[in-house]
């Protein structure tokens, strides 16, 4: 059995990933099927698909299956990232600004399929990658490749260049005459909306993101930007083409609109009352709370997160973490990574356990909830018939939500992308 592993940790490493052929069971010492915990469970693994995950005693005889120990290792279903960049990096390294400004579309694709890959091997097998950033189409050409098996990835589900209010986002700081690349596409009145919703759609977006909010000069408050009835023409535009909305959307009157014009889930929600949080939990409007966005950036901003108090801007997000808690509002796994570094998508679980979230909700939240807030029936769940997505963890991360840090078995549609032992 050893030599066997290390021979397949030997293939993952030159070849990238390890085509399981026929029947792969494998034998962890408990499975997280994305809702709860069972010790002892075994999972059949055929071709891409889970064809049994139970007590091994409810195994019919198999043969030529190969096997595959995972001693203390907790099985459970690919994380589910809800919201990343794949074509940022990290501020600290280079400003969101000079990013748009100063590396193309080319360099911001190498560096998008190096994340890509960073990603997988973190155990992220879906990623609902929440717009190109000024990169136009990038993050569909990106998924196109990791689908036709160019590079190794996460399944992604991509938003294109997302939508902005004319006047309403960076670069900012230059006099008005001189033109900018913006980090998305701009689009006022009924008409240029549902236009751009459709190029959008039709140029590869899955879903649309639009910004209900944000600061109109640099250094301001965010603000709403459009209309209720802009964001309405958006969401039935979208939704007749057999799409979807999603808003970020920080101040309370921004978020207000965005859920009445029934967008699917609000992004950060920052200045989220307990009122709106009631609000889009009667209008099924799920919350991506991007904890480790606002972690990353105060840190960036100079404070010390290991020496220092909680900055206002992180009291507030606890705050209004703690109000979204106790609303009953569903919450989505997602970091908002890319703001800070590819592969460390544990931050966001880490911070939503420390911000109050009972350790086994993240897990459902990045595996299970996550799956069905964005459309995905077969995949977040260890179950007969969902995809082969499978990652391990040593130890038990409903007990000890740190150990999601290191993930050492990754398995996507059926192959063995990492098996550390
Ligand atoms: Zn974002």
């Amino acid at each position: 059995m050893k030599s066997i592993l290390s021979k397949v940790s030997l293939v993952v490493i030159v070849f990238g990933f390890y085509a399981v052929s026929g029947q792969t069971l494998l034998m962890p010492e408990r499975v997280f099927d994305g809702e709860t915990m069972h010790e002892g469970w075994v999972v059949l693994v055929e071709g891409n698909r889970i064809t049994y995950a139970g007590a091994p005693a409810g195994l019919q005889e198999i043969t030529g299956t190969s096997k595959i120990a995972l001693p203390d290792m907790t099985l459970m279903p690919g994380i589910i990232e809800g919201h990343s960049h794949l074509l940022l990096h990290p501020y600290n390294e280079t400003s969101w600004n000079d990013q748009v400004l100063k590396e193309s579309s080319a360099e911001r694709a190498i560096r998008g399929a190096v994340h890509a890959n960073k990603s997988l091997m973190a155990g992220i097998t879906t990623m609902r990658d929440l717009g190109a950033e000024g990169a136009g189409y990038t993050d569909v050409y990106l998924k196109k490749t990791i689908d036709e098996g160019i590079i190794p990835g996460p399944r992604l589900l991509v938003a294109g260049p997302a939508i902005v209010a004319t006047g309403a986002y960076g670069p900012k700081g230059f006099h008005d005459g001189v033109t900018v690349p913006l980090g998305a596409e701009t689009a006022s009145g009924i008409d240029e909306v549902i236009k751009t919703v459709r190029r959008q759609l039709g140029n590869g977006a899955n879903f649309i993101k639009v910004y209900a909010d944000y600061r109109w000069t640099p250094g301001a408050a965010s603000e709403p930007t459009f209309l209720p009835q802009e964001l309405e023409a958006m969401v039935a535009t979208a939704s007749s083409a057999g799409s979807y909305v999603v808003a970020h959307a920080s101040t309370p009157e921004g978020m207000r609109r965005a859920i009445m014009a029934g967008v699917e889930t609000i992004e950060h929600g920052d200045g989220g009352t307990s009122e709106i949080f009631q609000l889009m939990k009667e209008n099924g409007v799920a919350l991506c709370p991007t904890l480790a966005a606002g972690d990353a950036i105060e840190q960036y901003r100079g404070w010390d997160k290991e020496k220092e108090e909680a900055t206002d801007r992180i009291k507030a997000k606890k705050r209004s973490f703690s109000l979204a808690l106790k609303s009953g509002v569903t919450i989505v796994f997602g970091g908002d990574v890319g703001v800070f570094a590819h592969g460390e998508n544990y931050r966001e679980m880490d911070l939503m356990v420390s911000y109050g979230m009972n350790p086994l909700d993240v897990l459902k939240a990045a595996t299970s909830v996550n799956a069905s807030v964005f459309h995905l029936d077969k995949a977040g769940k260890v179950k007969k018939d969902f995809l082969a997505d499978l990652i391990a963890v040593k130890g038990d991360p409903s007990k000890d939500i740190g150990v999601m840090k290191e993930v050492g078995f990754v398995m996507k549609d059926g192959k063995i992308y990492k098996h550390s032992e």
